[in-house]
């Protein structure tokens, strides 16, 4: 049967690593479900949508046409058939997603596409997100819950943004500032906030490295 198993947890964590290391380890495919609000904010900034506007937001919702490829080795993500990969990863985009994932219309429309993008997975598929085990697939055979100091975290996140620079303690701050920030309004709004599930195992990753975290996701789901 197929395994489906659900990664949560908050930015800087190594969510996106884990998930692509545990999917190509095990031969399942992969499913970035941040990189489709981050494609709907995109498309919402590009269109001119004010996104504080929730209602415009919500009318909106159902336009772009949002295609994820779910190869765990070169992941891809499209919207109106334009290679979004670079755009979704912009600071403008970074700092409106939380405002536009916040939105009941945007959630219902990427839950759903979620779901089906499970479903058609053949041998099954590792999804990341915030509301992977509370939501989107509550029937999930593995949940996890990563965690990690908000200072590994930001030095993570520098790790990975170019230009950034993880020895410089100003520029540290201000990003571990912004991923506190965007944490609180993930968990705090109304529809699916970013949870950890009751049947999830959360593992702290601040003190771990990347081969030992997706070690324990593999032998959790082979066990
Ligand atoms: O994982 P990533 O940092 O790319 O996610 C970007 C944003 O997308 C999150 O800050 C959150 O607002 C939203 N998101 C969400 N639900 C998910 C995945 C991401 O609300 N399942």
């Amino acid at each position: 049967a197929a395994v489906i198993v659900g990664i949560d947890g908050p930015s800087g964590t190594g969510k996106s690593s884990t998930s692509k290391a545990v999917a190509a380890k095990l031969g399942l495919r992969y499913l970035d479900t941040g990189a489709q609000y981050r494609a709907i904010t995109w498309w919402m900034l590009s269109n001119g949508i004010d996104v504080e506007d929730a209602a415009a937001v919500a009318a909106a919702a159902g336009k772009p046409e949002i295609v994820s490829g779910t190869d765990p080795s070169a992941p891809t993500i499209t919207v109106d058939g334009a290679d979004a990969a670079g755009p979704i990863r912009t600071q403008e985009v970074t700092s409106a997603v939380s405002a536009v994932s916040a939105v009941p219309e945007v959630r219902t429309r990427l839950t759903e596409l979620q779901r089906s993008i499970a479903a058609a997975a053949p041998q099954g598929i590792v999804v990341e997100g915030r509301d992977i085990g509370t939501t989107v697939l509550p029937d999930a055979d593995l949940k996890i819950f990563l965690t990690a100091s908000p200072e590994a975290r930001a030095a993570r996140r520098n790790g990975e943004l170019k230009g950034k620079n993880a020895q410089d303690p100003a520029d540290l701050a201000a990003t571990r500032a912004a991923l506190v920030k965007r944490d609180a309004a993930d968990s705090g709004r109304k529809t699916s906030p970013l949870a950890k599930a009751a049947d999830a195992v959360e593992v702290d990753t601040t003190d771990l490295t990347l081969e030992q975290v997706v070690e324990c996701v593999v032998t959790l789901v082979e066990s």
